[in-house]
């Protein structure tokens, strides 16, 4: 099979840039990944996925990888889409599903992103990879970046979690911590010296193929629900690269006409009020977000204060209909406690401040409790233990006590 891909194009003015070669930004923005969609409705049922393996490789004529491509895989994708009956009861809703992204290799679905880039990267023969992280961005391509033999350098903020450090440097990345930095003081560090020390630039959007790896999110998605898509997706926003790539991913199954509606879900795009840019731009209307100054919050997938894709973000979450929403801060780590005692789902602070905004939009009526509404887990939770003070994400465990003094504790009697 050859690939279907006839093109990149420039996501802020419609550029055509060619796909056979190594292609990054244009005008500093980033760039759509376009396919003959004629071709493939031509070619391709949405029932030849289901006698594929289990991986976000069954949708390869999607995707922009060949015959002779060589797939750099941990065996991601497919992952578990779980109804959620107790925390939706909480929530007052009955029809609330959890798609469980934490189950994915390096326990987040940054690795459908890196697993799609590191092998076109590959493919392109490009063996010194870079990149900035808020933390799970650096694991997947420390791992990404070993099954393909390459070279990687990760820079990350200097309190990223412990987890994300060691991950990082057991899969032989040079791990950098960056003091007093931010995700975009680490972009800074890689953009200024990539030329000089050969590297191959990562960064959220800053190539075209992140992006195609997230949009199987939205094509598992749709293929689990019958090819019918819910009311709400809940998505956490640091980057948007999730977010967008569903969107997209939405946009070309309703014009291959393999959805049984043309209805599309509202996007809500989860953030917290401690770094919130996609919110403030959101409420004042604006398509382009401002930096947000001092971002703080145990959610390290959203500390980002500037998004390179803030526009494709905002452009999605309107024509969605949907919105953006910020948890406050304080909130989140026991939303996360709650939500996981709740239902045993690894759910992380990132979509833990979701679960506050979807409680919010609710009280609003703008959920309705017959929505069929799904919450992305972007992480594995148990990556956060030990990260931030004691208000956050600490261990909350019992004292040792001896069996006499324990049954008069716990005993039912
Ligand atoms: C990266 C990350 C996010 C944010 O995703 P974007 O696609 O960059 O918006 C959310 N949650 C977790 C766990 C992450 O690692």
């Amino acid at each position: 099979m050859n690939t279907y891909v006839t093109h990149l194009e420039s996501a802020i003015d419609g550029t055509h840039l060619p796909a056979d070669r190594v292609q990054t930004v244009h005008e500093g923005r980033p760039l759509w990944v376009r396919y003959d969609l004629d071709a493939i409705r031509k070619n391709v049922n949405p029932t030849d996925f289901q006698n594929r393996p289990p991986t976000l490789w069954r949708y390869r004529e999607l995707l922009p990888t060949s015959d002779n491509t060589e797939i750099i895989s941990l065996g991601e994708g497919m992952t578990p889409l779980l109804k959620a009956r107790r925390l939706g009861e909480k929530l007052g809703l009955r029809d609330f599903w959890i798609k469980d992204e934490s189950q994915l290799p390096t326990g987040s679905f940054k690795s459908r992103g890196f697993a799609m880039a590191v092998t076109m990267a590959n493919h392109f023969g490009l063996t010194r990879f870079a990149t900035p992280t808020a933390g799970n961005a650096g694991g997947a391509l420390a791992a990404y970046g070993a099954r393909a033999g390459a070279e990687v350098y990760v820079f990350m903020p200097s309190d990223t979690p412990l987890v994300n450090q060691v991950e990082c440097t057991l899969a032989g990345a040079k791990t950098f911590l960056v003091v007093d930095g931010l995700i975009s003081d680490c972009g800074r560090i890689v953009r200024e010296l990539s030329d000089e020390m050969g590297w191959f630039d990562f960064s959220t959007l800053k190539e075209p193929y992140r992006l195609e790896g997230k949009k199987t999110m939205g094509l598992e998605l749709a293929e689990q629900f019958g090819w019918e898509l819910p009311d709400v997706i809940l998505y956490p926003t640091g980057g948007g690269t999730g977010l967008i790539g569903m969107w997209k991913a939405f946009a070309e199954l309703r014009e291959l006409g393999w959805l049984k509606s043309d209805k599309m879900p509202r996007m809500v795009s989860g953030q917290s009020d401690g770094c919130a840019p996609i919110v403030r731009a959101y409420e004042k209307g604006e398509r382009f977000a401002d930096e947000w100054d001092e971002a703080a919050t145990c959610a390290t997938g959203l500390r980002v204060p500037k998004a390179v894709g803030d526009f494709m973000i905002l452009d999605a979450i309107r024509e969605s209909g949907g919105c953006a929403i910020a948890a406050c801060e304080s909130d989140i780590a026991g939303a996360m406690r709650e939500a996981i005692s709740t239902e045993g789902i690894s759910i992380c602070p990132e979509s833990a401040a979701c679960v506050l905004a979807a409680q919010e939009l609710i009280a609003r009526g703008d959920i309705a409790p017959d929505d069929r509404v799904v919450l992305f887990n972007t992480g594995a939770s148990q990556k956060y233990a030990g990260f931030g003070d004691q208000e956050q994400i600490s261990i909350h465990l019992n004292k040792p006590v001896d069996p006499k003094t324990f049954r008069t504790t716990y005993s039912h009697n």
